[in-house]
C-alpha cells in the first residue's frame, strides 16, 4: 500500500500556499483542486476581477492571474495536482484516506483547504450584476470606483452587515442597510455605531427582489415585507452580507465542526481535532475571509504538518519513491 505524506484538499489561496510550503519541505504533497464542489479549482478570487489588496501587487492584479501564479508556484516546488472533487474521507483510523471518484488515496497527514461559499439572494438581474456593483465583500471590493461618492446598499443584520455597512462610509455618500426584521443581530456596540452614523440609513422589513442596469448596477427594488410595497433604491452597490457556507459537508461526522459547519481549530494553530489534520483559509476563518489571510494559514497549516509529520517519525513514502 502506497501511503502519501500529505494530501491537500482545495486550491485556493490557502491550499496552494500550503503546497508551495509542503513542496519545499520535500512532502511531496497530493492537492485535490476541486472541480465542481464548493466552487472552482482556484478557488473564490477566478470569480472576481482585480484585486487590490494582496500584498506585492501594487498596480493590483486579476483574480485569476493571481491563483495561477500561485498554481504555477506550487507546481515548481512539486506539487501533484489532480482536478478532482473530494467525495469521501474517513479519518477514523491512520493512515486517513481520501476518495474522489477517480482515486482513494492514503495518507499520514491531511490539510482541508475547502474554503466557503458566500450565501447569495438569487435575485433577478444578480448574475448579470455581480462584479459590476453586486458584491459579498465589502473589504474587498469597496474601494472599486463604482462606489465613490455613490450610494449603496448592504443587505443584513448582522454584526458582518454591520462592519461592511460601516466600512463602505468611507467610500459612499450613502449606505442603505436594508434589514428584514424589526431589529439587528449585530452587537450592542455595532449598533450603536450603525445607529449614530450619518451616512447609515436603516431599513426595517425590507428585501431586495430586483436588480437593475445597463452595464452595471444602476438600483434596486426593495420590497417591505410587511406591507408589501415596493420601492426603488438608486444605488451603485449591492453588498450581500448574509451569511457563508464554508464547504466542509464532506467532513460531517469525521472531524469537530462548530455550529456553523466551520472546522475550529485549536489556539493559534491550524490544528484540528484530529492529530494529522490540519484547516486553512476561510473553511476555518469566520472573521477575516481575505486571500492574504488564507495564505498565512495555508503557510501555517504546511510547517505545523511538517513538523508533526516528523515528530511522528513517519516514513516518508511517496508514490515516486
Ligand atoms: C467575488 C469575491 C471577491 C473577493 N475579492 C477579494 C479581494 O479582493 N481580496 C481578498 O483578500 N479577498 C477577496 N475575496 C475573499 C477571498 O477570495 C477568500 O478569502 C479566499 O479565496 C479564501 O481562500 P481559501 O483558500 O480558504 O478558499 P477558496 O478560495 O474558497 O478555495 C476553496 C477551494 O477548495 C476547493 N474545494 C471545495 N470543496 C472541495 C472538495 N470537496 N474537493 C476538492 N476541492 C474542493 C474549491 O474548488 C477551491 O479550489 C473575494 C471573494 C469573493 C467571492
Amino acid at each position: 500500500m502506497t501511503v502519501e505524506n500529505l494530501v491537500i484538499i482545495g486550491s485556493g489561496p490557502a491550499g496552494y500556499t500550503a503546497a508551495i510550503y509542503a513542496g519545499r519541505a520535500q512532502l511531496n504533497p497530493l492537492v485535490f483542486e476541486g472541480f465542481a464542489a464548493g466552487g472552482v479549482p482556484g478557488g473564490q478570487l477566478m470569480t472576481t476581477t482585480e484585486v487590490e489588496n494582496f500584498p506585492g501587487f501594487p498596480a493590483g492584479i486579476q483574480g485569476p492571474e493571481l491563483m495561477q501564479q500561485m498554481r504555477q508556484q506550487a507546481l515548481r516546488w512539486g506539487a501533484r495536482l489532480i482536478q478532482d472533487d473530494v467525495v469521501r474521507v474517513d479519518f477514523q483510523q491512520r493512515p486517513f484516506r481520501v476518495a474522489s471518484e477517480e482515486l482513494e488515496v492514503y495518507t499520514q497527514g491531511v490539510i482541508i483547504c475547502t474554503g466557503a461559499t458566500a450565501k447569495r439572494l438569487h435575485l433577478p438581474g444578480e448574475e448579470q450584476f455581480w462584479n459590476n456593483g453586486i458584491s459579498a465583500c465589502a473589504i474587498c471590493d469597496g474601494a472599486n470606483p463604482l462606489f465613490q461618492g455613490a450610494e449603496v446598499a448592504v443587505v443584513g443584520g448582522g454584526d458582518s452587515a454591520a462592519e461592511e455597512a460601516l466600512y463602505l462610509t468611507k467610500y459612499a455618500s450613502r449606505v442603505h442597510l436594508l434589514v428584514r426584521r424589526d431589529c439587528l443581530r449585530a452587537s450592542k456596540t455595532m449598533q450603536d455605531r450603525l445607529f449614530h452614523h450619518p451616512q447609515i440609513e436603516i431599513h426595517w422589513h425590507s428585501i431586495p427582489v430586483t436588480a437593475y442596469g445597463d452595464e452595471v448596477l444602476r438600483g434596486v427594488k426593495v420590497q417591505n415585507v410587511q406591507t408589501q410595497e415596493v420601492s426603488s433604491f438608486p444605488v451603485s452597490g449591492l453588498f450581500y452580507a448574509i451569511g457563508h457556507t464554508p464547504n466542509t459537508q464532506i467532513f460531517q461526522g469525521q472531524l469537530a465542526l462548530d455550529p456553523g459547519g466551520y472546522i475550529p481549530t485549536l489556539g493559534k494553530s491550524t490544528a484540528t481535532d484530529i492529530p494529522g489534520i490540519w484547516a486553512a483559509g476561510d473553511v476555518q476563518d469566520r472573521e477575516y475571509r481575505q486571500a492574504i489571510t488564507a495564505a498565512g494559514t495555508g503557510c501555517m497549516a504546511a510547517l505545523e504538518a511538517e513538523r508533526w509529520l516528523s515528530e511522528e517519525r513517519s516514513p516518508v513514502l511517496s508514490v515516486f519513491a
